[in-house]
């Protein structure tokens, strides 16, 4: 019998090849008329073109960097504030899409950024409109109303729904020029969401729909996509399953590799895919369970253990760090601590308390 589920997913999503190119009649359709851009130095001098072709594009802040800073973000709403911008457009990787997530959730306040990202204040009523470009085939950021950033050492993920875009707009062509090591991790990023989303406590039917498929399409095209980034089939099908990723943990919400990749981040400096990688075949097998073995058949693959290993096939493919050794010197006990601490681990079907999370990371050696 169906269960019991609430479902919704407000973003207004444009996908396909060459969608990018009619960004000015997409603002022109979501009113939009003063945008500012936010995003890396990647596609900085492009946004810049960009401002100079469409009127509606009045400011780019260019500096984003990975594991999007504060400081981004500040200077980000200072531009707006003084544009007096209506909209804020993320072009970019997960770190350009959060940093124009929490810029426009913010400008229309009388606070600083720093006050709200400490929860001294809460969000204002109004915000500006987010649009969110995704360059990278992963986070699925541009559908969630997820944004993470770090001030200092601190990396936090703030749940807010006054992070949703308002539309996502997503061009497989935008990711032709992802470096290899990048589409790795980020499809890896975009393997563990659609898992975790399936495996979450909080899982439902929609959702799950949505699971099955990104893994199907993310393990039958994650390879090409790494080998051959000019490959335009595997770049729109990793784009269209990274999407799909998104929407699969937008509302269950993530568990235990995402609860670990926080702390592998903050202390050992592991990029967001690769972190969330680091613990995924793992977690496979600790989670493995009759409703897994189902998506496990559903994707073509014999049972848990052939996904797993799948998993831990790409990651030495990709040349990814798999062992506590590859992180330099360990602190096991606050490492574990740390990774039991994380709200997220709530999530995960099987508990996974410091004791638990040390026999994982034992294993890992
Ligand atoms: P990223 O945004 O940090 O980008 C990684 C690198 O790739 C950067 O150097 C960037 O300039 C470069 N890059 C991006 N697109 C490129 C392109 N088309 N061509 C060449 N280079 C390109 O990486 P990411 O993995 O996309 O995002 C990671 C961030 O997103 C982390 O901070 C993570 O915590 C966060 N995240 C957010 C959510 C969410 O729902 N908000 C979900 C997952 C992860």
């Amino acid at each position: 019998m169906a269960s019991d589920f609430v479902y919704s997913q407000p973003v207004r999503i444009y996908f396909g090849e060459g969608k990018f190119a009619s960004l000015g009649e997409i603002l022109d359709e979501l009113g939009a008329k003063r945008c500012v851009v936010a995003c890396g130095k990647h596609f900085a001098p492009e946004a810049e073109a960009l401002r100079g072709r469409l009127d509606a594009i009045v400011g780019v802040f260019g500096g984003v960097e990975q594991n999007p800073q504060l400081s981004g973000i500040e200077e980000t709403v200072r531009l707006c504030r003084k544009l007096q911008a209506d909209t804020v457009i993320g072009i970019g990787g997960g770190s350009s899409l959060d940093t124009a997530k929490f810029a426009a959730a913010v400008t229309l306040g009388e606070g600083e950024p720093l006050e709200y990202y400490r929860g001294v204040r809460p969000f204002p009523a109004e915000r500006l409109n987010i649009i969110a470009v995704p360059t990278t085939a992963g986070t699925g950021s541009e559908v969630t109303q997820v944004s993470v950033v770090s001030h200092g050492t601190e990396k936090k993920t703030i749940n807010n729904p006054v992070f949703m875009p308002r539309a996502a707009i997503v061009d497989p062509l935008l990711s032709s020029t992802v470096p290899p090591r990048t589409t790795m991790n980020t499809g890896l990023d975009a393997l563990a969401h659609a898992l975790e989303g399936y495996w979450s406590r909080n899982h439902q039917p929609i959702s799950d729909l949505m699971a099955i498929e990104a893994v199907r399409i993310i393990l039958s095209n994650l390879e090409t996509a790494w080998r051959d980034g000019s490959n335009r089939e595997a770049r729109a099908n990793m784009a269209y399953a990274a999407l799909l990723g998104g929407l699969s943990f937008a509302l269950p919400k993530t568990a235990a590799s995402h609860a670990c990749s926080y702390p592998l981040s903050e202390d050992y400096h592991l990029p967001h895919g690769e972190a969330c990688a680091f613990t995924l075949d793992s977690l496979v097998r600790i989670n493995a369970d009759e409703r897994l073995e189902y998506l496990c058949r559903a994707v073509g693959l014999k049972d848990t253990e052939e996904l797993a290993q799948r998993i831990a096939a790409l990651k030495a493919l990709g040349g990814l760090r798999t062992r506590l050794s590859d992180l330099g010197e360990v602190d096991l006990g606050k490492l574990c601590r740390d990774c039991a601490a994380h709200p997220l681990m709530n999530n995960n079907p099987v508990r996974m308390d410091e004791d638990a999370l040390r026999r994982m990371f034992e294993a890992l050696k």
